[in-house]
């Protein structure tokens, strides 16, 4: 098989200027990129959902790990890129020019599909938010693999008492598995963002009994929107929360990032059940 032609040579000849606004940072390097596509796991005859392909250098090694991809690309000017892998991996990769935020993944996707996605801050966060989200549990999607800048990876795997355990963590928590897949320099990027990156790895777990997302939702947003302040403080607008946390024995003096995932989940149980 012959080498394919080098990144940085594709974006040359697409005249594929890296756009700010799209918060474009393309990995140029093969080795990485094929390093990133082993995260899921084998992917062999398995359908990914992939975000923001840009030239294509990760679509090209989830093809290469014989995945068949669809791929959803808002910038109209790396069409051309990925049509040229559309035909090279012929009825194997599948290009939507769109947002992203406006597709119905599980209709275009299928159920199963594996998530795979190296995507700005903003529009990263809003998705994961998304696919963690929903009553239905387990969700469409077998894995999520996901690329943000190090922070962010930080605030979903973090643990109780941390500074950066919040509600990103108990919403990546409470039905799922997270953990931090690899690190990634910020000199790996075309060009190179100003901090680091690092991939998030998630399954679905087993959705505890009687727990509706909603309430998570609402209790975490309630308890970590006043972080610094006691329960007994923050929870107080939310009916029935407090006499949750009573009866479960969970001191209303304590403060939000003091409590596991799974007492969110029991104080949630509760609220859900009154
Ligand atoms: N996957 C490539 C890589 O790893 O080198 C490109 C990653 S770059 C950080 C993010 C990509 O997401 C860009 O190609 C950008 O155009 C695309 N993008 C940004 N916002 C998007 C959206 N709302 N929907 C789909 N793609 C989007």
């Amino acid at each position: 098989m012959s080498e394919p032609e080098p990144l940085r040579a594709v974006i040359a000849r697409h005249d594929l200027a890296a756009s700010k606004a799209l918060g474009q940072n393309f990995i140029l390097d093969r080795q990485l990129l094929a390093r990133i596509a082993a995260v899921p796991g084998d992917l062999a005859g398995r359908t990914v959902y992939e975000v923001g392909p840009g030239p294509g250098g990760l679509t090209r090694a989830l093809l290469d790990a014989g995945a068949r991809v669809v791929a959803v690309e808002r910038d109209r000017r790396c069409i051309a890129p990925l049509a040229e892998l559309e035909a090279e991996f012929t009825g194997r990769l599948k290009v939507i020019e769109g947002d992203a935020l406006e597709v119905d993944e599980r209709s275009v996707a299928g159920e199963g599909a594996h998530v795979v996605a190296n995507l700005p801050y903003n529009v990263g966060t809003a998705l994961l938010l998304r696919w963690l989200g929903g009553e239905a549990w387990p969700p469409w999607w077998a894995s999520l693999t996901l690329m943000f800048q190090r922070e962010v990876v930080e605030r979903i795997v973090a643990a109780p008492g941390s500074d950066h355990y919040g509600r990103l963590a108990v919403a990546a928590g409470w039905r799922s598995r997270a953990r931090i897949a690899m690190l990634v320099h910020r000199s790996a990027f075309v060009p190179p963002p100003k901090v680091m990156s690092a991939v998030v790895h998630i399954v679905p777990e087993d959705a505890p009994d009687g727990v509706r997302h909603a309430t998570i939702e609402r209790l975490t947003a309630a308890a970590f929107g006043q972080r610094r302040k006691m329960l007994r403080q923050s929870l107080k607008e939310l009916p029935g929360a407090l006499d949750a946390l009573t009866v479960e024995g969970i001191d209303p003096a304590r403060r939000a990032e003091t409590l596991g995932v799974a007492d969110y989940v029991r104080v949630a149980r509760r609220l859900d059940a009154t």
